[in-house]
């Protein structure tokens, strides 16, 4: 019974952003439980490796999650495709490291418009094509919780401070409709977003504050993710899940 209640067998998921790092991880993940999933990113096509390790049951398409007129049609063609749409997974994101001091008013925008409207706006057009009920579970962040202003954070932070309270705002509104609305809020992930222009020190850092003593990796994020999909987590919505090693226990 419980085995059962995780399998995905026959269901439809778009995971944006799933090229790469946590999203390519749910992608994975996704398919293993029985989901047919289709990447949607900014590639114009998924790289070689990625499309090799998928022999079935993985399609891509190019969506830009900041072009509204985008983010419709891809979701209108994929439940027209397929005669269904179940999970959504939200992982598309950028990161910003400045002080608050020196962000520009387009680099703000930016990083709101992919990680905030992005996901919300994704999350209301599935919506409209998940008919038998579903599952949307956005990739938030820890820092979406805590300042970590040291790290010059603040426009990422609000912007995944916003997904959360976007994610139980929709909880309650998709009720009706079983539309289960969660999201993940993950601390330090090794992926690109997290090895790019960080100053090695940080890195240090983070190992020294997180009480497991190391970063979590992309699968650990997306074993959550595929729970959340899932039937198991049949009376979760609204819910803000904190995986992070530990480090806001501080
Ligand atoms: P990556 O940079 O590895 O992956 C991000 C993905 O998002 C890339 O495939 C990227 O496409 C895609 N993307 C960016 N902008 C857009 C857009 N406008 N439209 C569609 N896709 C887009 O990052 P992670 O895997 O680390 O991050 C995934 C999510 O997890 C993000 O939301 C991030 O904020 C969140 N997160 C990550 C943590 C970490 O420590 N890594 C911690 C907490 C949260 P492309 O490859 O073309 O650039």
């Amino acid at each position: 019974m419980y085995r059962e209640r995780l399998e995905l067998d026959g269901k439809v998921a778009v995971v944006t952003g799933g090229s790469r790092g946590i999203g390519l991880a749910c992608v994975t993940a996704l398919r293993e439980f029985g989901a047919t999933v289709v990447i949607a990113d900014l590639l114009d096509e998924l790289g070689t490796e990625a499309a090799a390790s998928f022999p079935d049951r993985v399609e891509y398409t190019h969506l830009d999650v900041t072009d509204a007129d985008d983010v419709t049609a891809v979701f209108a063609d994929v439940a027209a495709r397929h005669g269904r749409l179940d999970i959504l997974v939200t992982s598309a994101g950028i990161a910003n490291h400045q002080a608050s001091a020196e962000i520009t008013r387009e680099t703000w925008d930016r990083v709101l418009a992919v990680n905030a409207t992005g996901t919300f706006w994704c999350a209301r057009e599935a919506a409209r094509h998940m008919t038998s009920g579903g599952s949307v579970v956005a990739i938030g962040s820890m820092s979406g919780e805590l300042a970590n202003a040291p790290q010059r954070q603040a426009a990422y932070n609000a912007s995944k401070g916003a997904v959360h309270l976007a994610v139980r705002s929709l909880a309650v509104e998709y009720v009706e409709a079983g539309i289960r609305v969660n999201a993940v809020a993950p601390g330090y992930v090794g992926t690109d977003l997290t090895r790019e222009g960080v100053p090695d020190d940080w890195w240090d850092d983070w190992i020294r504050r997180t009480p497991m003593q190391r970063v979590g990796t992309p699968e650990e994020i997306a074993s959550l993710v595929a729970f959340l999909a899932s039937d198991a987590a049949s009376y979760m919505t609204g819910s803000v899940v904190l995986i992070d090693g530990g480090y806001s226990t501080w």
